[in-house]
């Protein structure tokens, strides 16, 4: 069987095509500058090197059209026919208070992901154009909607209400949701699965250019750091994470800015772009540093000192942690992240292995035998945790 895993932005579609024999993928790529001039995309088959190809691209229909083509491409591509696509699954970015599981699309869902236009306002409308795209161009091909909130709400009230006047919540469903949370769910359940214990408390760390913290207990998310929108809690690559909510109107009384202007330089031009005034990326900041940038040190400090609190705060929402667990760009990649965060909870127990962490993108544990909390390095896999999810729900009857 194979499946066609989407993750559409307002100008980008990313695929992977995964043969659930086996899953392996055997394609991937991106179609880039939908809608604006200059359309491309760029698809890969592992082994070969990867081809680019350049169109315009109207719109998403027109992205998945091209797509098609290459997928069943002689030379390129990977099937003989689109028949062989046996099912699509959806990253869509908000599921609401509605759904905490994946489900199969129909009209409505389609409805339902409209509805939460107004919490996802720049991808909820990319997800959607993505599913109409898929269906138009594979007509009668199950489609499954895996939420980025859905993990999340197992929250109690307590963890996802924000102190303000009960009344926006429930005209307006203002609370914390959570995001990224297919991947804290992976890594949660694989940890369990290699301890083979499913009584723990774990602290996932997704630490890319979004990162986001989760308190999982006995497999269940009781606490997250990104809020309404994926600009809470953490210092990220370009958004602030948590601040006082009065800077926004600090800045537009005395920066001559507009709240959308505010917005739009917290989640872009903040993080450790910001304070670093140099990358967002965390490879160019670690190389500044060690060549005695400053501003790229403080920024490293400022994300490390962040990420331990935070470890912190969510020890005491768990009453205690077992493991924690390091994933994405930073938390897979980057040995000084992970050393630099774990030296801070020394007051744990916790102690790192510096040889075992001396790697890069491995499953591995990564604390000593005697450290009192077990730190474990997972990738995660998001596409697969999409797949599978399409797999089951596509064909569960
Ligand atoms: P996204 O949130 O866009 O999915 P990723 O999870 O891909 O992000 O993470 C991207 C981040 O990971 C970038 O800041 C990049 O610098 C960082 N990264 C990747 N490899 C390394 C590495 N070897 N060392 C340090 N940081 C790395």
């Amino acid at each position: 069987m194979k499946i066609l895993v989407v993750n559409c932005g307002s100008s980008s579609l990313k695929y992977q095509f995964i043969n659930m024999d086996g899953e392996k993928v055997i394609a991937s790529g991106i179609a880039e500058r939908i809608g604006i001039q200059g359309g491309m995309l760029t698809h890969k088959v592992p082994g070969k090197d990867k081809k680019q190809f350049s169109r315009e691209l109207k719109d998403h229909s027109e992205a998945f059209k091209l797509l098609m083509e290459v997928l069943i491409d002689p030379e390129y591509g990977v099937i003989k026919s689109m028949d062989e696509i046996d099912a699509v699954g959806h990253r869509v970015l908000h599921g609401g208070s509605k759904y905490s599981e994946s489900i199969l699309i129909d009209e409505n869902v389609k409805k339902a992901i409209e509805e939460c236009i107004p919490l996802g306002p720049l991808h909820n409308p990319a997800n959607l154009m993505g599913i109409n795209a898929c269906e138009e161009v594979l007509k009668g091909v199950a489609q499954v909607a895996v939420f980025d909130t859905a993990f999340h709400q197992t929250m109690p009230p307590e963890a996802y209400l924000y102190a303000i006047p009960y009344e926006y919540y429930e005209k307006y469903k203002i609370r914390k949701y959570g995001f990224h949370g297919t991947s804290h769910k992976y890594v949660s359940a694989r940890a369990a699965e290699i301890l083979n214990n499913d009584k723990l408390k774990i602290i996932t760390c997704h630490l890319g250019n979004g990162s986001s913290i989760s308190a999982v207990k006995d497999g269940k998310c009781i606490e997250t750091s990104m809020g309404l929108t994926p600009l809470d809690g953490l210092i990220m690559g370009t958004r602030s994470g948590s601040l006082d909510p009065a800077v926004v109107k600090f800045l537009v009384d005395n920066e001559n800015m507009s709240v959308d202007e505010v917005d739009t330089m917290l989640n872009k031009k903040s993080g450790v772009l910001g304070i670093s005034g140099l990358s967002s990326d965390f490879r160019d900041l670690e190389q500044a540093a060690e060549e005695g940038n400053e501003r790229a040190q403080l920024a490293l400090n400022a994300f490390y000192y962040r990420v331990a609190y935070t470890i912190g705060a969510y020890t005491a929402v768990l009453g205690g942690a077992d493991l924690i667990v390091f994933t994405a760009g930073v938390g897979e990649n980057s040995s000084q992240a992970r050393e630099n965060i774990v030296n801070r909870l020394g007051y744990m127990g916790i102690k790192i292995d510096a040889e075992a962490n001396d790697m890069r993108g491995e499953e591995k544990v990564i604390s000593t035998p005697d450290s009192l909390v077990k730190v474990m390095v997972i990738p995660t896999n998001e596409e697969l945790v999409i797949a599978r999810d399409t797999q089951r729900l596509a064909f569960s009857k």
